[in-house]
């Protein structure tokens, strides 16, 4: 059996690490087999990682999580770019036209442009076969809840589920995971099209809340100063990694 966490962001887009760190650190620290970096909006990070993956020990997929108007959508095995900002059904469609597998991202989870379960329950309804599954574990999910209600989601659509930490730090990396039949990258790409895979969830400690609501804080507050001041949100970005990192 394989673990893989398909779920990851760099400094491409909201992530504090670096690709090589991230590599780095999945190699080394964790027991990992298969990763995927999955940024917003850019999928820098993930071909960039690709092309570094052969001095790491952990194999990776390249993925992108792209903001649609209806909420997050993550793509994986997906090599060239869709772009922001059109409807799920859309996203989902060209992600499917370029190879790659849509997912869909922390579905029902509070503050996180999350796509809603009438929603979600009526593209699988309409479009069946169109997603190849549904993040049922979400690692940085503020609340249990949601993840309860994504594992709900995932028995009645039918849909396979899969586990990620949606990390934005090192340390949380592999925090949750999806097993699959198998060790390499091609290994789970057949066991995400089967559906032969099992989300793990993300072993919470009693700092877990204080500390995410604290994460989330600061990334929405800098998007909001990058908003109004692009320059100024940089130099704010790069002040937390800093703090991050010591
Ligand atoms: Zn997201
Ligand atoms: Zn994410």
């Amino acid at each position: 059996m394989g673990t893989a966490d398909l779920h990851i962001h760099s400094v491409h887009s909201d992530g504090t690490a670096t690709v090589d760190a991230i590599l780095y650190h999945a190699s080394v620290n964790t027991d990992l087999d298969v990763i995927a970096i999955a940024d917003h909006d850019t999928l820098e990070g993930a071909l960039e990682a690709q092309k570094l993956a052969d001095r790491f020990r952990v194999e990776v997929v390249p993925g992108m999580e792209i903001s649609t108007t209806e909420g997050h959508l993550l793509a994986l095995y997906l090599e060239t770019p869709v772009n922001a900002g059109m409807s799920y059904i859309d996203t989902a469609e060209q992600v499917r036209l370029f190879g790659g597998l849509p997912f869909a991202a922390h579905p029902t989870a509070l503050l996180f442009a999350s796509i809603g379960r009438r929603k979600l329950e009526n593209i699988v309804e309409r479009y069946p076969g169109l997603l190849a599954g549904i993040e049922a574990e979400n690692g940085s999910a503020l609340h249990v809840r949601y993840n309860e209600a994504a594992q709900r989601l995932r028995w009645r659509s039918g849909l396979p589920g899969i586990g990620n930490s949606d990390a934005h730090v090192l340390n949380t990396i592999g925090s949750a995971y999806t097993v699959f039949p198998g060790k390499t990258a091609s290994d789970l790409r057949t066991a995400l099209e089967t559906g032969s895979i099992v989300p793990m969830p993300a072993q919470r400690s009693d700092r877990f809340f204080r500390r995410h609501v604290k994460h989330f804080a600061l990334r929405f507050g800098i998007s909001v100063v990058e908003s109004l001041d692009v320059r100024r949100g940089e130099e704010l970005r790069v002040r937390w990694r800093r703090v991050r990192r010591g």
